[in-house]
């Protein structure tokens, strides 16, 4: 009986993503050398803000909404990083994830600090005009604290461009003039960027790319598996599957599909509704934990936090786990799959194409001025190209894994500006 308590306990210190990143962050730090007071001042976001937004619903009724921003470390510049709507969103959860944009953004080079933010909600139970007032309270909620020179929101899980519009029509109302930099990820009649929306998906493919190289692995003919079809992993599917790869898995909240001869990805791409669900229109489906384990070359969780985790991690049969969501495989999940051969590029690498592209929009906001999607992409490709190089040497170096080498190479930065401003 005992066994089972301190077990559970176990796991539910792995599942906390706030204690795993602060464990990954002292072990980076250790590595590093720097001193224990960076530590106590990077170890949380230094400004988290809670909010309670009251949304009128479409039968008259109102219903309060718990919302979070939090704001990391705005030492290199204003803060930055998406806002997510899920019913599991926490406060523990957003830090953590305001802590990870911040090693993001260190990792490609960009002069922002992490921020993130959520609301504890179930979008798929609201009306378009319910999502539209909950959008417009959370950002007069937040107005105070966030700006285009001070912390600025774009896309997350279940959060989209339609969103973005009106979080940017809410901020512009408050404030009295046009701020298109406020937010990124907006449709591109509002300032939005080209390339923006398949941004994640690309930085993803790039990774697969470049791990593909190092673990000498055909992409022509790869057999790839894909955990989720939201923005990142239907994207992915399809940019994987034109490239010659075989999609053999993919999945949705509700199940997975798999075909040992590869998916018709088109006709799934057709058929997903815009929450990125489509088994439900299949009988022969397979749970999210089968398709985990699939025998693949390129395995890429693209959905939700805590997936691979030292439950199944020995169980994982990919040659190269690239991870297009934040914080899908858990650091004793790393260090199995590690010992096991397995190359896993994190996500603070992997899916650092979002806020890369978001970068480059809020560029072309400030100087006003438009580039086409074939510039953009040819800006991504050469920032992640050389955020994987530093990050990868970084662990031959330092003979650490990936995501320890990819924190290493974000605190770096982060350590410096903080340093040089006196913080630390
Ligand atoms: N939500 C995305 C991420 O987690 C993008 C953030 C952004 O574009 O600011 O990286």
């Amino acid at each position: 009986m005992s066994v089972t308590i301190s077990k559970s306990a176990q796991q539910n210190e792995e599942l906390n993503l706030l204690k795993s990143t602060q464990a990954i962050i002292k072990e980076a730090l250790g590595h590093l050398g720097y001193p224990h007071q960076f530590y106590e001042l990077i170890k949380e976001p230094l400004r988290t803000l809670t909010v309670r937004i009251p949304v009128r619903m479409d039968d008259g009724t109102v219903r309060v909404f718990t919302g979070y921003r939090a704001q990391h470390n705005d030492a290199v510049g204003p803060t930055k990083g998406g806002v997510r709507f899920h019913p599991d969103v926490t406060e523990d959860e957003v830090k953590a994830l305001s802590i990870w944009m911040s090693l993001k953004c260190g990792i490609v080079n960009i002069p922002y600090g992490g921020g993130k933010g959520g609301i504890v909600c179930d979008p798929r139970e609201l009306s378009f005009r319910e999502l539209e007032r909950l959008s417009r309270g959370y950002v007069r909620a937040i107005s105070q604290i966030v700006g285009p020179a001070k912390d600025i929101p774009a896309p997350d899980v279940f959060t989209n461009p339609q969103i973005m519009a009106w979080m940017l029509d809410e901020y512009d109302h408050i404030r009295e003039f046009d701020s298109p930099g406020f937010i990124t990820g907006k449709p591109l009649v509002l300032g939005g960027s080209h390339g923006r929306e398949t941004a994640t998906a690309k930085g993803v493919t790039i990774c697969i790319e470049e791990a593909a190289k190092r673990k000498g692995i055909d992409i022509q003919g790869a057999k790839v598996v894909i955990q989720g079809f939201g923005n990142a992993g239907s994207y992915l599917a399809k940019f994987m599957h034109d490239a010659g790869a075989k999609v053999i898995g993919i999945s949705d909240a509700y199940g997975a599909l798999y075909d040992p001869d590869g998916l018709d990805i088109d006709y799934l791409l057709d058929r997903r509704d815009s929450f990125g669900t489509v088994t439900k229109l299949f009988k022969n489906t397979i749970t999210n934990r089968e398709l985990l384990e699939l025998p693949c070359d390129i395995l890429v969780p693209a959905a939700i936090g805590n997936q691979i985790t030292s439950a199944n991690a020995h169980r994982i049969n990919a040659k190269v786990v690239v991870e297009a969501a934040n914080g899908p495989t858990t650091w004793e999940g790393t260090r199995i799959l590690t010992e096991r051969g397995i190359l896993l590029v994190p996500d603070v690498l992997a899916s650092a194409g979002g806020v890369t592209v978001s970068y480059f929009e809020w560029v072309q906001n400030n100087q006003g001025y438009y580039w086409s999607e074939e510039e953009v992409e040819s800006k991504l490709r050469d920032v992640l190209v050389r955020a994987f190089e530093n990050v990868y040497n970084m662990s031959q170096q330092r003979k650490v894994n990936m995501r320890l080498a990819a924190y290493m190479v974000g605190i770096r930065k982060l350590a410096e500006a903080n340093r040089i401003r006196g913080w630390v």
